[in-house]
């Protein structure tokens, strides 16, 4: 699954964990911001390049957004 990362302070802002989103709209791989499907209005600034994410993520540090991934499993359509 193709999604995009958001960096989020955890932990009182010592660690940063890696928040996984699904992408919504084009991408030219020179973007300056993706739309997520979880947010209508708000989304990724300045977004790493999209990389393929196993739903069953379990990496330390990484997780999906838990409204992406709802979506994802939901089948449904991302436009709103
Ligand atoms: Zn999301
Ligand atoms: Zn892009």
């Amino acid at each position: 699954m193709l999604a995009t990362s958001e960096r989020v302070r955890g932990d009182g802002g010592r660690t940063e964990v890696l928040v996984w989103h699904k992408p919504v709209g084009r991408c030219d791989g020179e973007c300056d911001f993706h739309a997520i499907a979880c947010s209508a209005d708000e989304g990724i600034v300045l977004p790493s390049p999209k990389q393929n994410v196993p739903i069953s993520l379990d990496k330390p540090g990484e997780r999906w957004c838990p409204d992406c991934l709802a979506i994802i499993r939901g089948g449904r359509a991302t436009e709103k």
